[in-house]
């Protein structure tokens, strides 16, 4: 967010660690700062007035955008379309990214697929009227804010992480959507060439997407910052994709999620949630208990945030909550 180094608090869960990045701000979402870390003081510098993006009604992505051009205090509007209907009763992200001053706008799934037109379209309508913004004063982030700068925030994590931890071997165990925050965590491992693995455990999309898509915004940050051309090879080296343990559609709920997060919190204080964190706290969970023979890598589960994205499902499965 600046030039502040970013910091985060390590604690040990038992057989494993946990980085409370869910702390990091109560609107921000850990994994959405780090995203943002290096884009948005460059959106700052620039000439922007306008930043348009777009995702579902729980993303967090949209609340932090909200969260952040509010902390600019009229400098910057946020304008957030949404997929699909707005609900009866916004909860959740829905209702924060209204809360923090967002021009939120719903649009119809049909629409919304074509994402990149939807976006343009956007952007070209505030511009219209005779004394709307320039072109150049509309910045246009992608959904879920996956793009190559967005890998610079993750990899600076990882360089502080490195300064706590010391260079012993060691699994980053996190929940992925896009996989742009696995892909910056191993674009840092990458640059520093640490012993390190990024476990990025698939949750927001069908398997192989995030790998695809990680893969794409590592291509493309190594030609946009001119880094060493090993550097991917390095960093795809250093990535493992796994399912996650207990499968769904995404957004899903299932018997048993609201026990287990009620669980861990009575147990640690870590507050989960299913939609999300669970996913990575249960592989971290499995695979410090799987590494009991030999010297293993001692697994750092990323605490990502976001619970907020849990209020909708909880609507939708009240018996469970
Ligand atoms: C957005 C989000 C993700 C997905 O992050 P990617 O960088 O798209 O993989 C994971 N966990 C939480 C809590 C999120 O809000």
């Amino acid at each position: 967010m600046n030039d502040d180094e970013p910091t985060s608090q390590i604690t040990e869960c038992g057989s494993f660690d946990v980085l409370r990045d869910d702390l990091a701000h109560p609107y921000v979402n850990g994994n959405k700062l780090r995203k943002l870390d290096a884009v948005w003081p460059a959106l700052l510098a620039g000439p922007a007035r306008h930043v348009v993006t777009c995702g579902g009604a729980q993303s967090a992505h949209l609340v932090a955008v909200a969260a952040l051009a509010a902390g600019t205090r009229g400098a910057l509007a946020s304008h957030l379309l949404v997929r699909g209907e707005a609900p009866a009763a916004p909860t959740g992200h829905a209702l924060y990214m209204r809360l923090l001053g967002g021009n939120v706008r719903y649009v119809p799934r049909r629409e919304y697929a074509a994402r990149g037109a939807m976006l343009a379209a956007y952007a070209a309508a505030l511009c219209a009227p005779p004394d709307g913004p320039r072109p150049d004063q509309i910045a246009v982030l992608p959904e879920g804010g996956a793009m190559p700068g967005a890998l610079l925030g993750s990899a600076r994590l990882v360089r502080w992480l490195a300064g706590e931890l010391g260079a012993a071997p060691r699994d980053l165990v996190l929940d992925c959507g896009t996989g742009a925050t696995a892909a910056g965590l191993a674009l840092g491992v990458a640059l520093l060439g640490l012993p390190w693995r990024v476990v990025g455990v698939e949750v927001g999309g069908p398997p192989g997407e995030a790998a695809r898509t990680a893969t794409g915004l590592l291509n493309e940050a190594v030609a946009e910052y001119d880094l060493n051309p090993g550097v991917p090879d390095a960093a795809q080296a250093a990535l493992r994709w796994v399912p996650r343990g207990h499968p769904r559609r995404f957004g899903r709920t299932l018997p048993g999620d609201g026990a287990a997060v009620r669980a861990v919190a009575a147990a640690t204080g870590v507050v989960l949630d299913p939609i999300w964190t669970l996913a990575a706290w249960e592989a971290a969970a499995a695979r410090a208990a799987a590494a009991t023979v030999g010297p293993a890598p001692r697994q750092l589960m990323l605490h990502t945030g976001g619970g907020l994205a849990l209020c909708g499902a909880a609507q939708r499965w009240p018996e469970q909550y």
